[in-house]
């Protein structure tokens, strides 16, 4: 206890010490490995009975642990779907730790107003209409498994089965989906529907998205099934969409619910010429959406929306008495996995109320113009092929034959420790893929990558 006393009282030193090494940190981000391939084994010391305080305890992060963190946050790592951390973003989650509220129920602090005005405000940011309820979640993961989970309840009220209170046993549920993320799978398994429960419906030729001819006669067959739709705003190689205003049109007439997973791909929507994309998102049931991936607020934050919170509360409301209070406002440990839960909407609130819609809609932008760009020069390259047209944020490459193969190419690339890439498949042939999602990210960062290609594979 003497040690954390003493911390304590030394909370202001300490936390300047801390500010100056991440302001240090974000400024050397530029020179510092983009990602550690491989990091050495930590010393295996033992825990102690004894703590170090603080200061010893960071000198010795300092030491062992820092030198060896990744540039990911920076511009140039650029596999996954990673973004970055705006300094609004990042701030506000400096403050959530420091608060430390607890936001499963309201009634004791103004956090759970919060998390209200930001899911409004994200609504608001994507345009959707105000039907739509949210929850902030840990990631799409998450929001897809929430998705499953409420779809799953839904079908099962339509045959006559309440799943939260009599499981799965009597039923018949089949999920139909045309490029289902693997967290979608993760959540099949998870919600007791297992992957064999899917219909992997077949897509346009040469497409990551749905041919809609299909799914309708997949769901005529299914008539006595109760029935959940997965459609895509975004897949994660191709970044195609599905048509949602022609599936919502079918998951009408053939009541299913329609959960769209738009982790990244929602953020078409700042774009005006990109609205298309996601046109009929708002006859949805449910969407997925990330905060931590373009609209770069920090791990891990995610949202979920959805049209029927009372579906959420049957499944994961609960009672008991020491949580019970008398308030207006949602208990948002009813609607999402966690009871106790982070103070994930502050992030979110200070990146949006810091930077508004245009400062985040730029971000998308200019990550679109990059990739394009990007995309421009392996079309003109004698070494690269492209995969699939580039569309929004993600290009996919390979070598060219007699070249060096695509997977050699990338371990070397990502070794070099000066961009890091990840691998992508495309109609069963690999490649590599690279994803624009981080603010920082400039021209000048695609500059370096086409120098890199051009040398790494002459
Ligand atoms: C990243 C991603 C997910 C998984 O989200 P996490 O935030 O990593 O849990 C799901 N769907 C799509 C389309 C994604 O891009």
């Amino acid at each position: 206890m003497d040690r954390i006393y003493g911390d304590y009282e030394e909370f202001e030193r300490l936390s300047s010490k801390v500010a100056t090494w991440c302001s240090e940190f974000l400024n050397g981000l530029s020179g510092r490995t983009v990602a550690v391939v491989s990091p050495p084994d930590l010393p295996r010391v033992p825990l102690s009975e004894e703590g170090v305080g603080f200061d010893e305890a960071f000198g010795e992060f300092e030491r062992s642990i820092a030198p060896w963190l990744s540039g990911s946050c920076g511009p140039r790592f650029l596999g996954y779907v990673t973004g970055g951390a705006t300094p609004a973003a990042q701030l506000g989650d400096w403050i959530v730790s420091s608060v430390d509220q607890n936001v499963a129920i309201p009634g004791d602090s103004i956090a759970t107003k919060v998390e209200l005005q930001t899911i409004e405000w994200l609504r608001q940011l994507f345009e959707l209409p105000d039907t739509f309820h949210g929850v902030m979640t840990t990631g799409a993961s998450a929001s897809n498994l929430l998705g499953v989970l409420a779809g799953r309840e839904r079908a099962g009220e339509d045959i006559g089965v309440n799943i939260s209170e009599v499981g799965l046993s009597p039923l018949k549920i089949k999920v139909f989906a045309g490029t289902p993320h693997s967290s979608t799978l993760k959540a099949l398994s998870i919600a007791g529907i297992g992957k064999a429960g899917m219909i992997q419906v077949p897509c346009y030729q040469g497409t990551e998205e749905i041919d809609v001819g299909a799914l309708e006669s997949e769901l005529r067959q299914y008539e006595d099934h109760g029935k959940i739709v997965i459609a895509s705003a975004g897949t994660v190689t191709g970044t195609d969409f599905d048509d949602l205003a022609t599936i919502s049109k079918l998951c009408r007439e053939h009541n299913a619910w329609l959960h769209v997973d738009g982790a990244f791909g929602l953020f078409s929507r700042l774009i005006q010429d990109k609205h298309y994309l996601t046109e009929g998102i708002e006859f949805a049931d449910s969407i997925t959406t990330d905060c931590h991936k373009w609209l770069n607020v920090p791990y891990d934050c995610g949202v979920f929306f959805t049209k029927h919170p009372e579906v959420q509360k049957k499944i994961l409301g609960i009672t008991a008495s020491y949580t019970e209070v008398q308030s207006t406002l949602p208990a948002f440990m009813d609607m999402g996995v966690e009871m106790s839960r982070r103070f994930r909407a502050l992030p979110v609130w200070m990146a949006l109320k810091a930077y508004g819609i245009s400062e985040h809609r730029k971000i998308v932008k200019r990550n679109c113009h990059l990739a394009n760009m990007l995309a421009s020069w392996i079309e003109n390259s004698k070494c690269y092929k492209l995969l699939c047209p580039s569309k929004l944020n993600v290009v996919l490459f390979r070598t060219v034959p007699g070249k060096c193969d695509s997977d050699k190419l990338l371990e070397k690339l990502n070794q070099g420790g000066k961009i890091f890439l990840t691998p992508g498949v495309w109609q069963r042939e690999r490649g590599i893929r690279v994803a624009f999602s981080n603010w920082s990210t400039t021209e000048e960062d695609v500059d370096l990558l086409c120098t890199l290609l051009q040398g790494a594979n002459n």
